[in-house]
């Protein structure tokens, strides 16, 4: 790694961000100025050409008329996920050696992916924070984490199986879980609060928390300035903690509109995470049991419905694949997959905001991401289709910038 510090002229690219919601107003035959790790400047070419030679040399690098947005920002991730079958077997199995090379692994592809910033939400072992660290200090290539550490569950809930969750019990027990995710360092907390698609001796709507267990969890993290997310499907389960203050939702498989009106009023925000529920080819790859593929499929159609409810209702569906954010899938990663399903009801413009703005703001770093702004980290990707016109644009992401330095880029390196 370089240890130069950058200063490069992106010329001849249009600028695209979602300053807000629907709204993106391109820059057309534009250029960006990134001097270390942030952007000095953005504008039309020929003004910020001129301000940054007059500033000292500058390696001018052409993007030839690509699209220019900022870094995909992935809300629900595992880079030590593991499926009940063979496939997930052999990431259980694995020493604490191989499992930090195997999340290494998967952090450099997402990057590669054009994902510049994760949202962890239950990794093993505490290898996320090692993986963070390592990421940070330069001696790994990945995205910006933002991790929750273990996930909290209650004892044989959701997700206990393995090692990237942590079996709390009673409100005494669940306030001891999330202050020991904080104290390794966790970002957030995660809590299951319902059953889920991967667990054999549950239901998608067995509640798993009581009253005063998730009081205790809001409670706690917040006190400590930490945000909550709980993995959650049954409408009854999601709108008793939306009552109580919870901060976000993740899939949602069965959300009603009396529901989705408390969430938008209360700005809880949803991960639908589309994907879990159409992903055979996925399951078929890593040889998922057939009464999981059963039930996760067979969930698809009123999880969709749900999605469109929370869209309908104005709630803030954010992007997040819950499959690794790199795996390849129907054609593309996982990451743009589950975006182009969003877009399908959100719209290209929305779905960018879904991707990059939204998630920011939620994490508390819209200061220094999200859009191609001035002051802003230099985290941005490019692609030659226009990611406005139709989200299958960002299948042809070519070049991935993260902090200034040039992470991918498909006309110069072979791969
Ligand atoms: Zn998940």
């Amino acid at each position: 790694m370089s240890t130069v510090e950058p200063n490069l002229l992106l010329a001849h690219c249009t600028v695209l961000d979602a300053r807000v919601v629907d709204g993106v107003n391109p820059i057309p035959d534009a250029a960006v100025w990134v001097r270390g790790d942030r952007i000095a400047a953005v504008g039309p070419y020929a003004e910020v050409a001129k301000e940054a030679r007059d500033a000292g040399a500058v390696r001018e690098v052409d993007l030839d008329g690509a699209y220019l947005t900022p870094g995909l920002a992935n809300m629900h991730t595992h880079f030590s996920l593991s499926l009940p079958g063979a496939g997930g077997d052999d990431v259980k199995t694995m020493g604490p050696h191989d499992l930090a090379y195997y999340m290494a692994d998967g952090a450099r592809r997402t990057l590669h992916c054009g994902v510049t910033t994760v949202r962890c939400v239950a990794e093993k072992d505490h290898a996320d924070f090692a993986l963070r660290r390592a990421i940070a200090a330069g001696r790994a290539q990945g995205p910006r984490i933002h991790t929750a550490g273990r996930a909290l569950v209650c004892t044989g809930g959701h997700g206990h199986e393995s090692s990237d969750t942590l079996e709390c019990d009673g409100p005494v027990g669940f306030r001891h879980g999330v202050r020991s995710q904080i104290k390794a360092g966790a970002d957030l907390i995660k809590v299951m609060i319902s059953g889920g698609i991967a667990g054999e001796h549950e239901r998608i709507n067995t509640p798993q928390l009581f009253t005063d267990e998730l009081a205790a969890v809001l409670e706690t993290a917040h006190a400590w300035g930490r945000k909550v997310t709980a993995h959650a499907g049954p409408a009854e389960v999601i709108g008793a903690a939306v009552e109580l203050g919870l901060d976000c939702v993740e899939h949602g498989y069965q959300l009603t509109p009396q529901v989705v009106a408390r969430m938008a009023e209360q700005g809880t925000a949803l991960v639908p995470t589309l994907l879990v529920t159409r992903c055979k080819e996925f399951f078929d790859e890593l040889g998922v049991p057939e009464w999981m593929q059963c039930r996760s499929l067979g969930a698809g159609p009123r999880h969709l419905e749900s999605f469109a409810m929370a869209v309908d209702a104005g709630v803030e569906v954010l992007l997040g694949s819950d499959m690794p954010p790199f795996w390849h899938f129907e054609g593309t990663n996982a990451t743009v997959r589950e975006l182009e399903y969003m877009a399908e009801r959100i719209g290209p413009a929305r779905a960018l905001h879904a991707g990059t703005r939204g998630p920011v703001r939620w994490l508390g770093v819209e200061e220094d991401r999200g859009t191609v702004e001035v002051g802003k980290l230099a985290d941005l990707i490019a692609m030659d289709e226009d990611p406005l016109a139709a989200t299958s644009a960002f299948r042809g992401v070519r070049w991935v910038m993260k902090g200034g330095r040039i992470a991918r880029d498909d006309r110069t390196e072979t791969a």
